[in-house]
């Protein structure tokens, strides 16, 4: 709930944080844990903030303010993207890096949780001040990356252009290239096939097999989709070849709506050239602030957290919500989504398709041999299903939605990896 200061009496927006830790109270409340070892992977284990001075194109000084969480290294070293966007900070932050500690322990691979990112609006940048941005925000954690201890990747506005900078400054102070320090990297410079894509064909296989759970027909279902960069886009492709008709999407200039399904292969061509879905001409313009309760049986939310709130939860008609995005639902959401019936895929399963080829090209530049797509996206397939699985069992089991029953797989795997070490103490 939005928090009424009493003094002043403006609202101060959703803590995401906060929403993180709920989330995790709800499930540890569920499983007989120890509190005090609950607490112990609760809470960010290191949060850092640094300053970063930028020489701007036209000579001057800009301050920017950077942030690296590392949430969790039970499981293996941190392991999460780095954002740029003017509404960056901690409490986002630590969020993030939590919601990683959780997705990298609901698929069953080797990581940590950790987030960063930096506030600032990379559309009013140049390249070469971003590049200047990325390098100068690298050599202030150059002690923090690593292979072994934690490893960034893209996130929202940041790509594999911005890993292959971090790439090479990280490389530059080693004196050697070490291209397991970053994932979603160019494929020619140690990226792995099939990452660009994995987040959106990840999102994809969740909804096939909760289209299969619910005896669906993905024939006879549509989709909107609300965001339309790498998980939007890929999203919106493969849930085209699975049969299901994607008849509106957005991004953040505009949206379109098409009732006999948009053409997702032109769009993306059309997005290439002018990087906004607006002015596409196989579909109507549509008002992107109510694409959340668009009349379709799915929706996708694949841009930012706290989209869908207590107070427009009850306003979304769609069957099944599958979160591309990372807390685009709130925990007041949930409870009504919950009564209204509708089948919630969270995020720690449905956008772990990214974080789990990200763990593919890290295996692969760590051993210096590069799967096909072929076997990279068999192995993806297998990974997902069976977190698919795992987590609908114990939904079922104990009588739960889906999000509660993620966090408890997920909690229940990384205390068993803490009690299997012991504390150190
Ligand atoms: P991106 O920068 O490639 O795309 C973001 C898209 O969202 C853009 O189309 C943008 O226009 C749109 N957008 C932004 N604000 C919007 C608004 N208010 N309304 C409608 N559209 C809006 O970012 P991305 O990598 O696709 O990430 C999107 C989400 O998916 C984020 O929550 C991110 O944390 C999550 N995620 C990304 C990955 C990954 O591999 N990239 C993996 C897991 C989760």
């Amino acid at each position: 709930m939005p928090v009424k200061n009493r003094l002043v009496s403006i609202t101060i927006p959703v803590s995401t944080f906060e929403n993180a830790m709920h989330q995790f109270d709800q499930a540890a409340a569920r499983l007989n844990i120890d509190k005090g070892l609950l607490e112990f992977i609760k809470y960010p284990k290191r949060s850092i903030i640094v300053k970063l001075p930028v020489r701007m194109d036209d000579g001057h000084f800009e301050m920017f303010t950077g942030y690296r969480v590392q949430h969790s290294i039970v499981r293996g070293p941190a392991k999460g993207g780095i954002r740029y966007h003017p509404n960056v900070d901690l409490d986002e932050v630590q969020a993030l890096a939590a919601w990683m500690t959780w997705k990298c322990a609901v698929v069953n691979i080797p990581f940590g949780g950790g987030k960063g990112g930096i506030a600032c609006d990379p559309s009013k940048m140049s390249e070469s001040e971003l590049e200047r941005l990325t390098r100068r925000y690298t050599a202030s954690f150059l002690d923090t990356f690593g292979p072994e201890s934690d490893i960034p990747a893209p996130d929202v506005n940041t790509g594999e252009k911005t890993m292959a900078w971090i790439m090479d400054t990280y490389s530059m102070h080693a004196q050697h290239t070490v291209t397991s320090v970053v994932t979603g990297k160019p494929l020619i410079i140690g990226g792995s096939r099939g990452r660009r894509e994995a987040t959106g064909v990840g999102v994809v296989i969740t909804i096939r097999e909760a289209l299969k759970h619910l005896k669906m027909d993905p024939k006879n279902v549509s989709a909107a989709v609300q965001g339309f960069g790498n998980v939007g886009s890929v999203t919106a492709q493969h849930l085209h070849s699975l049969g299901v008709k994607v008849t509106h999407v957005c991004d953040v200039f505009g949206g379109l709506y098409n009732p006999k399904g948009i053409d997702i292969e032109a769009l993306i061509k059309y997005v290439g050239k002018n990087k906004k879905v607006v002015g596409f001409h196989g579909a109507e313009p549509f008002d992107a602030q109510k694409i959340l309760y668009a009349k379709v049986d799915i929706l996708v939310p694949a841009a930012l957290e706290n989209q869908i709130t207590g107070k427009n939860a009850a306003r979304v008609k769609a069957k099944i919500i599958a979160e591309g995005a990372n807390g685009p639902v709130t925990p007041e959401a949930d409870v009504i989504l919950e009564k209204n019936n509708v089948f919630v895929i969270p995020d720690i399963l449905c956008n772990a398709g990214g974080v789990t080829v990200s763990y593919f090209e890290w295996v692969q530049d760590r051993i210096g041999y590069f799967w096909t797509e072929t076997e990279v996206n068999e192995k993806l397939e297998r990974i997902m299903t069976e977190a698919f699985t795992d987590v609908l069992k114990v939904a079922l089991e104990n009588r739960v939605h889906l999000r509660l029953a993620a966090f408890m797989v997920a909690i229940q795997r990384v205390v068993e990896v803490v009690q299997l070490r012991g504390i150190y103490a």
